[in-house]
């Protein structure tokens, strides 16, 4: 079965999560797309990161429509630090016909190499990278072995972040059209992000 892995924090999950995911599933003919939010991140996070049940709720929530998208579990349940290299050897144990494709925006690409086992990582999953806003990625010099794993997904930019979804929660900013109506209403029934301070937007 054609599987996309789409990790991340999704703290909280948005509309580009959700483009960059129904994208490839239709460009790559994946048959489901699951997606992992990470239980802890391996990359220190310059905020507090709300708790995995907060954000394993908002991405059910924001996939519940689509009937090839499904969320995982696995790291949120697996102790430690969520390297992906794990979560895909874990995968491939559990369902071995499966032929992954790791899904990731461009920033994320240009960071594969400093992650654990980035080889095993190329050698396990085929990589899907979708173009992000301010990111080259004809710019990026990766080792040979991995550039022959990597797909390159031009595809319409959305400029959307979860670092200014966060800091317009806490500005009293509207966040409607962002992120699905379901996951506006989680952040304001629970509260999320309000009092927090602002953060530096992301450079890439
Ligand atoms: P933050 O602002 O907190 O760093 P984020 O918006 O980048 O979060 P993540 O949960 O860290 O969201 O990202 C999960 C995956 O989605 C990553 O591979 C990231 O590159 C990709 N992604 C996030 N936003 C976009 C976007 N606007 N366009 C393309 N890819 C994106």
């Amino acid at each position: 079965m054609r599987t996309g892995i789409m990790g991340g924090t999704f703290d909280p999950i948005h509309y580009a999560h959700l483009f960059v995911a129904e994208e490839a599933r239709q460009r790559f003919e994946l048959e489901q797309v699951v997606f992992v939010p990470c239980g802890v991140p391996p990359h220190k996070k310059g905020y507090m990161v709300s708790s995995a049940e907060h954000r394993f709720a908002m991405t059910l929530l924001a996939t519940a429509n689509n009937p090839f998208f499904r969320v995982s579990r696995i790291e949120i349940e697996r102790e430690g630090v969520s390297y992906t290299v794990d979560t895909l050897e874990q995968w491939r144990r559990l369902y071995p016909h499966h032929e992954l494709f790791l899904i990731m925006g461009a920033d994320s690409l240009a960071y594969l190499s400093s992650w654990k086992e980035p080889e095993r990582i190329g050698h396990l999953a085929h990589i899907i990278a979708a173009s992000r806003p301010g990111f080259d990625l004809s710019s990026l010099h990766l080792p040979e072995a991995m550039c022959r794993r990597v797909y390159v997904m031009e595809m319409p930019l959305l400029d959307i972040s979860a670092t200014d979804i966060r800091n317009r929660v806490r500005r009293g900013a509207s966040i409607r059209y962002l992120t699905p109506d379901s996951v506006v209403h989680y952040i304001l029934k629970h509260q999320l992000y309000r009092n927090e301070p602002l953060e530096e937007p992301n450079e890439f």
